[in-house]
């Protein structure tokens, strides 16, 4: 009983949540709040004996009574939190958005105390909330003291079939979360002041690759085993990279494990590098596979000598240490931390502020034919033609297509995310039925494709070509020809970590020339400005 627990596990300098204390007013309210942490969930709290009782409800409450919703009890919250709303920054205890779903009163059903109704392992209640209302009940699962269930109680209230709906887009957090990491410490606007621009490269702390028992073995002999086991010290030239937990399942549908996916990085290496080569990086990691919770890490300030880090100043006082995308070995130790996916910044150390490529990522809605995105790929290849610019497309890996156009790294963030706005509005106002530039998802209408241009920014990110995504089947993100997609008999789902291989022996790299054929845009920014002023104009007249 008391705050202790909940004040310990918070840094108040570091998160805008309450420190609170003890009430002596009792008035009987309740909360239910939506909380998009590293794994979504409900927090279901009862105002009660000076604090708030709190339950973790991973599905959220029901107003179905066949809907028994498991409620993991947590640590009593200060009555304060009954109105916290806000973004737990990274690197904090339960990090990510934290919003009210639902309030109002409660009222017991026995007049037994409370306290003792809770020991007892049961509680009933009657909410009068703005969309909970009438009984519910609180059990707890016999023989487990941390499991309860959450049930609606069979009243005029009750509504079988009822589905809940989320305050905030799953999309729109991921959105957001990568929005939050552009700017390491979730101080979104601190990262654009000149004074956060300032990017200064040391080596950071070192530590040398922690030993598992076992002398390295070469790479080349390691990775010719059918399944890697257990803990591996791998040889890549003079380092040794540490492998431990092989043969945990990361992809349980398809019974792939973590093994399979350092393979298969190991296997690429020499493909995906050149797209990685002296780019910060951007972590999220899923120690227990696609299905366990994930996070994201900004700060490596514990590495192995091998890794090299860029420490880059985000806001005054504050510098977060990335990785950089730069050898063989990294690329094996971020895939042992767990790491599936590969974020590369668009910019280099050197030229942090200069892109050298950009982005649009087609971003289909619900119900979208990957014959559809494919040929909206083509009308952004052709728009860019016709303004003398080459550019080369990929699967996402995930749904969508990737259509990138190298350039010169002599522009800014600001120059080339505005030529990407335009680009993809003249895009989108061309096929109003097909695409949008719409960024909330309410007001895109069913069957559009996102034209998202959004990630041109600095320290926004697009998976890297080859980088393996957290999905089903182990899909990677495969360059493709423009062939291919103007046939579009291609899908995502066809490119894996079990036959890349095969693709990059028959076909080589396809996205060399993102790499070696940098255009000047000077003259394409004039046209696209001039087409979509023109554009306005008609649209007034
Ligand atoms: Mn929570």
């Amino acid at each position: 009983m008391g705050l202790e627990t909940y004040q310990e596990k918070r840094d108040f300098t570091r998160t805008p949540e309450p420190k609170g204390k003890l009430s002596r007013a009792n008035r009987s309210r309740f909360v239910v709040q939506e909380h998009h942490a590293s794994k979504l969930h409900f927090d279901f709290r009862l105002e009660m004996a000076g604090v708030l009782k709190s339950w973790s409800v991973p599905k959220g409450p029901s107003l179905d009574p066949a809907e028994k919703r498991f409620a993991a009890p947590t640590e009593d919250h200060p009555v304060e939190y009954l109105k916290f709303e806000g973004h737990i920054p990274a690197g904090n205890y339960g990090a990510g958005a934290h919003m009210i779903w639902d309030e109002g009163t409660y009222e017991l059903l026995s007049d037994a105390d409370p306290l003792a109704q809770l020991a007892e392992g049961k509680l009933a209640f009657k909410l009068k909330g703005k969309k909970l209302r009438g009984g519910f009940n609180l059990v707890r699962m016999s023989g487990r003291a941390e499991q309860w269930l959450l049930i609606k109680s069979r009243d005029a209230h009750a509504m079988p079939g009822w589905q809940l709906k989320l305050r905030m887009d799953t999309d729109d957090q991921s959105r957001a979360w990568r929005n939050n990491l552009a700017s390491g410490k979730g101080q979104q606007m601190a990262a654009r002041t000149p004074a956060a621009r300032t990017a200064r490269e040391h080596s950071s702390r070192k530590i040398s690759a922690p030993a598992v028992g076992e002398p390295a073995v070469a790479a080349s002999r390691v990775f010719k085993q059918q399944a890697l086991q257990g803990d591996l010290n791998v040889k890549i030239g003079a380092n040794s990279v540490a492998l431990t937990n092989l043969n945990k399942v990361y992809w349980p549908d398809d019974g792939y494990t973590k093994g399979e996916l350092i393979k298969y990085y190991y296997e690429v290496g020499k493909y995906i590098l050149p797209y990685l080569k002296d780019r910060p990086l951007i972590m999220k990691r899923y120690p227990n596979g696609i299905s366990g919770p994930s996070f994201h890490q900004h700060d490596v300030n514990e590495a192995p000598s091998f890794v090299r880090t860029a420490t880059l100043a985000v806001e005054e006082g504050h510098t977060v240490d990335y990785i950089i995308g730069d050898n063989l070995a990294t690329l094996l130790y971020m895939a042992n931390l767990g790491a599936i996916e590969r974020h590369p910044w668009h910019s280099r150390v050197g030229a942090l502020d200069h892109p050298d490529w950009l982005v649009f990522d087609l971003d289909p809605g619900k119900g979208v034919e990957f014959t559809t995105i494919c040929a909206l790929a083509v009308s952004v290849r052709d728009l860019l033609a016709g303004v003398g610019l080459d550019s080369y497309a990929k699967t996402s890996g995930s749904r969508g297509i990737h259509v990138y156009v190298p350039i010169k790294p002599i522009y800014t963030y600001e120059q080339i995310a505005e030529f990407a706005a335009q680009v993809a509005t003249l895009v989108a106002r061309a096929q109003p039925e097909v695409a949008t530039v719409e960024r909330a998802l309410k007001q895109r209408r069913r069957g559009q494709i996102y034209v998202d241009h959004m990630q041109n920014a600095r320290g926004k990110s697009v998976v890297a070509p080859y980088s393996v995504r957290p999905r089903t089947g182990a899909p990677v993100s495969a360059p493709l020809k423009w062939r291919e997609v103007e046939r579009a008999r291609i899908n995502v789902q066809d490119f894996t970590i079990k036959n890349m291989t095969r693709r990059l022996s028959a076909h080589g790299d396809l996205f060399k020339p993102v790499l070696t054929r940098r255009q000047k845009v000077d003259q394409a920014m004039a046209e696209i400005a001039r087409m979509f002023a023109e554009r306005k104009t008609t649209e007034r007249a």
